[in-house]
């Protein structure tokens, strides 16, 4: 994204934001249509993860969301309430993979340096929580990559990104 530089009185706004993160094009690519309506919708998905994913994007990540919301499992328990940080349910997560070019299903390989200058990439976003690797993701390296917060996911090939409240360093 290139946005001219704005005057402080006219700062995009949470909306103007969710807007350019789910255009096409934009980085992100969806396997399904409420994905981008869990992102559109400020209801649904924290700001913290519509933060998360434009650091990763504006970092030239294109990505393939394969859950947010509306197509997980609730995961509530996963979480701490009332806020359940770091869930699907409460609209903290993404589940996702990379892509080597904006054409969907082009994966890049678990083993690429480029997957782990992703994760690389995810465990400095702000807001950052955890990242989980399941399947094929799940290597030494992508450990390394991912840092402190990593776990073992389970379910078919994905990367979890996790949010929470606080500001990461
Ligand atoms: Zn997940």
């Amino acid at each position: 994204m290139s946005a001219p530089e704005r005057p402080a009185s006219s700062m995009p706004t949470s909306a103007f934001v969710r807007a350019a993160l789910v255009r096409p094009g934009g980085g992100l690519l969806f396997q399904a249509d409420s994905q981008r309506r869990d992102l559109i919708n400020e209801s649904s998905t924290r700001s913290e993860l519509v933060a998360l994913l434009t650091f990763l994007v504006k970092r030239g990540h294109v990505i393939e969301i394969t859950a947010i919301k509306a197509d997980h499992h609730d995961d509530s328990s996963l979480g701490v309430a009332p806020l359940c940080e770091g869930t699907h349910a409460h609209g903290w997560a993404a589940d996702c993979w990379p892509l080597a070019s904006h054409t969907a299903g082009d994966y890049l390989d678990a083993a690429h340096p480029r997957f782990q200058a992703f994760l690389f990439d995810c465990a400095r976003a702000p807001y950052l929580k955890q990242i989980g690797l399941a399947g094929s993701a799940w290597t030494p390296a992508n450990r390394h990559a991912s840092g402190a917060t990593v776990f073992e996911d389970g379910g078919g090939d994905h990367a979890h990104l996790g949010t929470h409240e606080t500001k990461s360093a």
